[in-house]
């Protein structure tokens, strides 16, 4: 399956992520590692995202869809990925569904994890990575509501959007995780039965 999860920072995408990809037994594709890693191993584009990290900005799309283009590719991913962290603008999404098309794939489902402004700001308190910088931290947020909560009518159009309460547990939210997870497959199921179904030879006139 190939599902995304979407949430602003401090969602807690990390812990469900990782619950997933444990579950789903697929490669865990986050543009916000990659990106790290890139830093850390001073690359070009590690170099260029880095202007863009600290300052709580989304790197520009170019960078992004090439290492998700590459990554994608790799043989790993033919059975399915979580991506965690792409798309997070319109541009992006249709990149990807573009780029899906030509595999003849697509996007099985997308989970969404509300979490309100205020826990999320109580949640980054209890948080220490560089980003989190109150002010940058703010942007973040900013960023999320203004680039990529449009990403959400996008996939409600689709009817691929699950929004789930990220409220709670690790556990109870990972719950309901999965029972988005079961929707998704439902559909997917019952698409391929409707599909296997039209290849059946039409009965003789
Ligand atoms: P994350 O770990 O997903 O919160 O990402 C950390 C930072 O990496 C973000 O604040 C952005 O600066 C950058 N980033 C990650 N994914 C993307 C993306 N899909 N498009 C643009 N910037 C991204």
């Amino acid at each position: 399956m190939r599902i995304i999860l979407i949430g602003p920072p401090g969602a807690g995408k990390g812990t469900q992520c990782q619950r997933l990809i444990e579950y789903l037994r697929v490669p865990h594709l986050s543009t916000g590692e990659m990106l790290r890693a890139a830093v850390r191993a001073g690359t070009p584009e590690g170099i260029e995202a880095e202007k863009y990290m600290g300052q709580g900005q989304l790197v520009p799309d170019p960078i992004i869809v090439e290492m998700v283009t590459k990554r994608l590719e790799y043989r790993d991913c033919r059975g399915g990925c979580l991506l965690d962290g792409f798309p997070r603008t319109l541009p992006q999404a249709e990149i990807l569904d573009d780029l899906l098309e030509r595999h003849a794939m697509s996007v099985d489902g997308v989970i969404e994890l509300a979490v309100p402004h205020d826990e999320l700001i109580h949640r980054m308190m209890a948080r220490k990575r560089a980003d989190d910088d109150p002010t940058i931290f703010s942007k973040r947020i900013a960023s999320f509501e203004l680039q990529t909560a449009p990403l959400l009518e996008y996939y409600q159009s689709q009817k691929k959007l699950a929004t789930i309460d990220g409220l709670g547990d690790a556990e109870s939210i990972f719950k309901r995780v999965l029972e988005a997870v079961q929707r998704f497959k439902n559909v997917v199921n019952l698409k391929g039965s409707k599909r296997n179904g039209s290849r059946r030879p039409s009965p003789p006139l």
